[in-house]
């Protein structure tokens, strides 16, 4: 890869890290340390120009947007929740392959004296989603571990990301509406996209290769 300028890439811990490597070792660039076993949250790669940022998941989108980073992976469910300002979306990775949807136990009734109670941590996905149907909802915003919330009555239904359906069986619940396929894009801040054209679109053409199986 012929790069001009310096990149860094915002990259998240788990899956999302497990799954761009391959993509990333095509195109000529891997970590010299494991964000697994290192402490560390910048990590120089093979490529002296390039370096990865370590960060959560939901601040892949932030970083990139304000030009900490040039380029970042996110899931669509974190980019629909953030909204994409300030991004561009050039590649979609094809990898994190899950769904948005909503869930709740099965043959429950919905309240009659009052609204759905809805517990995700997409909030501005399910008030999108739900207005769109034109059904008047309450949201609770939960951190994690959403299955639990109809099981203890904090809500009847959740918004969440399902891959086998395995932990919602598992907390007796069942998927009931499908709200949207997610997969990890490539997102590139703007002003990199122009500054840095050449080693962003050189490195984009790479993970397009990797992605393709060529
Ligand atoms: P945070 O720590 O910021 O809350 P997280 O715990 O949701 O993030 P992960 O569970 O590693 O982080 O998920 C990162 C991304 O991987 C998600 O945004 C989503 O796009 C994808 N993902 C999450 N769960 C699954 C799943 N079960 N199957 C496939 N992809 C998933
Ligand atoms: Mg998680």
């Amino acid at each position: 890869m012929n790069l001009n300028a310096s990149l860094t890439i915002a990259l998240s811990k788990g899956r999302i890290f497990e799954q761009t490597l391959p993509l990333l070792a095509h195109a000529g660039v891997e970590p010299l340390e494991d964000p697994e076993t290192s402490r560390k949250l910048i990590l120089e790669t093979t490529n002296p120009r390039v370096k990865f940022v370590i960060i959560r998941a939901s601040d892949v989108p932030t970083y990139v947007q304000y030009g900490a980073a040039d380029l970042g992976v996110a899931g669509k469910d974190v980019l629909l929740e953030h909204g994409g300002e300030g991004l561009y979306e050039p590649l979609d990775l094809e990898i994190a392959r899950c769904r948005l949807m909503v869930a709740g136990l099965p043959d429950s009734r919905p309240p009659s004296s009052r609204r759905l109670r809805i517990a995700t941590k997409y909030v501005h996905c399910a008030e999108r989603y739900f207005a769109a149907k034109g059904q008047q909802v309450e949201i609770i915003k939960l951190y994690g571990s959403m299955e639990l919330a109809p099981l203890v009555g904090l809500a009847d239904q959740i918004v969440d990301l399902v891959e086998s359906g395995n932990t919602l069986k598992a907390n007796g619940l069942v998927p009931l509406e499908h709200i949207a396929d997610i997969s990890s894009r490539l997102v590139v801040n703007k002003a990199s996209w122009k500054m840095k054209h050449e080693a962003v679109t050189g490195l984009l053409e790479l993970l397009r290769e990797a992605v393709g199986g060529e």
